[in-house]
């Protein structure tokens, strides 16, 4: 398993934000992390790529456990927050080459270039991020993230913000990844896009796992087979707030 996460405690003082967290993700899995307002999906990601340090509990990135081996682990992940902090004086260009040159990537002059393409910044290479759109500078951190090739991607909402035609581009530039062999972790609340993009999803409430596995799965063990329900029916039924009680 690229992602391996085995009982994971998180507290912040007395308050337990993830509660006993387990689950894997393969290489070639788009794995949606969903859940309401505080459930703990970004406390989740952060302590997965290590800025936090899990409580108790075991974090496993494509065979290094970040840790004991956390150079091993972070060289192969790449973690895309849903802020886009940048350093206000550098360009979209220095963004890439700071980062292709901190983690030696070797073939930066093109793969930043498809990257700029693939990601629509063309034009905008040399611009600071106080010359772009909050959607532009989210598409500049998610472009420092993917200028290196790592076995494991995780994305803290990296829809909200784009445009239409942002999202379907985003779609496709996650679902490529995952064809071509990433193990991708992504947390958002546009459950239509989780629903479209996402081989399994993983329903957080108040920092516990609730539900885990493909749409249908979990559509079937929340009685909802029947009506072909959306990742929306099954949120709302798994999270206590469906309207409509189970059959
Ligand atoms: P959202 O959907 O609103 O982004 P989330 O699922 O990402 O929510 P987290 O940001 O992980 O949720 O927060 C989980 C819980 O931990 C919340 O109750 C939050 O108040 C708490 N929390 C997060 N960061 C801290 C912190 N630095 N100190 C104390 N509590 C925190």
């Amino acid at each position: 398993m690229a992602i391996a996460v085995e009982g994971v405690v998180r507290r912040y003082g007395s308050f337990t934000a993830v509660q006993d967290l387990s689950f894997a993700v393969d290489r070639g899995e788009i794995v949606g992390l969903i859940g309401p307002n505080g459930a703990g999906k970004t406390t989740t990601l952060r302590t997965l790529c290590g800025i936090l340090k899990p409580t108790s509990g075991r974090i496993v990135i494509d065979g290094h456990d970040i840790g004991t081996a956390p150079l091993e682990a972070k060289r192969r992940l790449a973690f895309m927050p849903d802020e886009p902090h940048l350093f206000e004086y550098l360009t979209v260009e220095e963004h890439l080459r700071l980062t292709a040159r901190l983690y030696a990537v070797s073939d930066f002059e093109a793969r930043a270039a498809a990257l700029v393409e693939e990601l629509e910044l063309s034009g905008k290479e040399r611009s600071l991020p106080g010359e772009l759109s909050r959607g532009m500078r989210q598409k500049v951190v998610i472009a420092c993230g993917l200028v290196r090739d790592t076995a494991v991607l995780l994305f803290d909402e990296p829809l909200t913000g784009l445009d239409p035609i942002g999202i379907r581009r985003m779609r496709d530039t996650i679902t490529r990844r995952a064809e071509n062999g990433a193990a991708i972790l992504l947390s958002s609340h546009l459950l239509h896009l989780v629903e479209e993009v996402c081989t399994r999803v993983i329903i957080m409430d108040r920092g516990r796992k609730i539900a885990d596995g493909t749409v249908r799965e979990l559509a079937s063990r929340a009685d909802l087979a029947a009506a072909g329900s959306s990742l929306e029916q099954v949120f709302l039924r798994v999270t206590g707030h469906d309207p409509t009680p189970a059959a």
